[in-house]
């Protein structure tokens, strides 16, 4: 390992045994939230233990569910840096090219027929967005994101499908399945307690991989597409193109244009 400060970003869908509930995802109010906040703390440790073991000598988590307050922070390895907390709109806050890899935990899958409350950004407001004309979900763009400083995606854990998508975007990435869907609410989990152990291991190959393992890029400028769940939001849609002219309408629902940097996404 030649880098030696690494990042894992928490998201909370992917965790084993959390399903959300019908019509509300994973929001607070839904008997699932506080399991999942339990779990998305003992999968973060087991990165960081991992990480550290491993010869990193600097760990950030970053707690990105929602509104980024969520892991039980006294539990976290005291050794790690923790970011969290919304508002600050950039995604991996003093990434920079000393860091030797990103860990993806607790992600979801991009919107498929079967996946474990897949989505992108909000169930609620997107249907679908695509780089390039192909399917891309929030790993994806994140990954995007790490790679333009050099850092490349070292390893996911989250349900069958998203695991899937991740090995199909990013080439050697280490994976583990925590969950295999039934339905967008519905799953067979492994063990919580295993599926750390299991992440554990994943990450210590990955972090003994890392230096092998690609940024992930697409080559700039690229074609985004956006599709809305509703009329209103195509209509008010913001992004600008590299012309600084607005996103073309494609459809009622949908836009799309060049743009340069994946970072112009959240400049909705
Ligand atoms: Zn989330």
């Amino acid at each position: 390992m030649t880098r030696k400060k690494f990042y894992i970003s928490v998201d909370l869908e992917g965790m084993a045994c959390v399903v959300g509930a019908y019509g509300k995802g994973l929001s607070p109010d839904t008997p699932n939230y506080q399991f999942a906040c339990l779990q998305g703390t003992r999968e973060a440790n087991a990165a960081a233990t991992a990480l550290f073991d491993s010869g990193a000598d600097e760990v950030y988590v970053w707690d990105c569910h929602a509104m980024g307050v969520n892991l039980d922070y006294d539990k976290l390895d005291k050794r790690c840096s923790i970011v969290m907390g919304s508002g600050m709109r950039k995604r991996f806050p003093d990434i920079d090219e000393s860091f030797g890899g990103i860990v993806f935990l607790g992600y979801h899958a991009y919107d498929t027929s079967e996946a474990t409350l897949a989505h992108v950004y909000s169930s609620a407001t997107f249907q679908y967005q695509k780089i390039n004309g192909k399917d891309v979900g929030e790993m994806q763009v994140d990954a995007l994101i790490a790679g333009r400083y050099g850092v490349p995606p070292i390893f996911c854990a989250g349900d069958n499908y998203c695991v899937a998508q991740a090995k199909e975007s990013f080439d050697g990435i280490v994976t583990v399945e925590t969950k295999k869907a039934l339905a967008w609410n519905s799953c067979i989990s492994k063990h919580p307690i295993k599926c750390c152990e299991e992440i554990y291991e994943g990450v210590k190959k990955a972090a003994a991989e890392a230096d092998k393992m690609k940024p992930y890029t697409v080559g700039e400028p690229f074609e985004y597409e956006v599709r809305y769940k509703r009329i209103e939001y195509a209509q008010g849609c913001t992004y600008r193109d590299i012309n600084n002219n607005l996103f073309e309408r494609t459809d009622a629902y949908t836009r799309k244009g060049l743009i340069m940097k994946p970072e112009h996404i959240f400049e909705f």
